[in-house]
């Protein structure tokens, strides 16, 4: 086996070791590398231009940074000055993270973010929309306060409008929010004819301008579930939602699946086969490579299938969910 696709990885966070890595590979391994937020984007985008063959950028805000867009939009709002640290400056491009992305508790996305997520989208006509998504569960470091539910589904509807604008493929992190996620792709793909309104989302602040993200927003090229960890009869609801249902991809990590496994085993038994992704979901590009291996070895169980057939079958898939939509 010549080439294996790491769907889903982080290794902006250890760039150097990443390139050394890269130089003493010779395995022709893919690894799609997320950025989470703002700030580590331009060092994705320098591996990706780099190491064009090695590496497909992804370009997002998780949503345990939802408070750093918050304060940067407070920013905008108190500042008249234009030399103010971040809104509207849209010359930061290349911001550089500070060294650990909790050490500045008053970091802020700047307001411009959109224009910069667009701006690489055109630049890397292969890049994902991503790491974006819902969170139920995380809270923020320094308050211990959930990041703001009405907030995250902004943020999520925008970053899904402008891959949708742009024909691209989306990795969607999801935690204990998998109801709400189904709501919301049923309100952008409702059943013909009947427009459901998303009940379980709580969308009394912005909901009207939520609304109209909405009603322009045209179907991505392809979803990612990225670490599913859902129900297999919640993933079986996803595949049938009408129009993207058959273009929902899963991703499965030894990270996070195999704490779970006979729950993954039935998820995977209700996956097309042509759907299944793998990713290492990890920072460490050392470690990659074994969990890469046992995710595939679990793999080979549950599908009962060779491990080289795992490989194939995985490999051809990550490199069909970064093509464009295909209607
Ligand atoms: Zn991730």
């Amino acid at each position: 086996m010549e080439c294996l696709v790491d769907a889903h990885c982080h290794f902006q966070q250890q760039k150097i070791e990443f390139e050394s890595h890269l130089r003493k590979q010779a395995d022709g391994t893919k690894y799609y590398i997320m950025g989470t937020n703002y700030y580590d984007w331009a060092d994705v985008a320098s591996l990706a231009r780099v190491y064009p063959k090695q590496v497909v950028p992804g370009f997002g805000i998780h949503p345990w940074f939802v408070n750093w867009v918050i304060k940067g939009e407070q920013l905008a709002k108190e500042s008249t000055s234009a030399n103010i640290h971040c809104p509207g400056n849209s010359n930061i491009k290349e911001a550089k993270a500070p060294s650990s992305i909790f050490d500045d508790k008053n970091q802020a996305i700047p307001v411009s973010w959109e224009n910069t997520l667009i701006e690489y989208l055109e630049e890397f006509p292969d890049a994902i929309v991503g790491e974006f998504g819902l969170d139920r569960t995380a809270v923020d470091r320094e308050t211990l306060v959930l990041y703001d539910w009405n907030k995250q589904v902004e943020i999520f509807y925008k970053q899904y409008k402008i891959a949708a604008l742009n024909k691209r493929s989306v990795s969607l992190h999801c935690v204990r929010a998998h109801q709400q996620l189904y709501d919301l792709l049923a309100s952008i793909y409702p059943p013909k004819q009947k427009k459901p309104k998303p009940s379980h989302l709580n969308l009394d602040r912005n909901e009207q301008s939520i609304t109209a993200m909405v009603n322009c927003a045209a179907p991505v090229a392809n979803i990612m579930l990225h670490s599913y960890s859902g129900s297999a009869e919640m993933l079986v609801r996803f595949f049938k939602l009408p129009d993207i249902g058959r273009r929902i991809y899963i991703s499965l990590s030894q990270l996070v699946n195999m704490r779970s496994a006979n729950r993954t085993k039935l998820v995977v038994a209700k996956t097309p086969s042509d759907r299944i992704l793998i990713e290492s979901d990890i920072e460490s590009p050392a470690n990659a490579k074994t969990a890469l291996a046992e995710i595939c070895c679990f793999l080979s169980s549950a599908l009962q299938l060779p491990l080289d057939s795992v490989q194939y079958l995985t490999t051809n898939n990550a490199l069909n969910f970064i093509l464009p939509p295909s209607i």
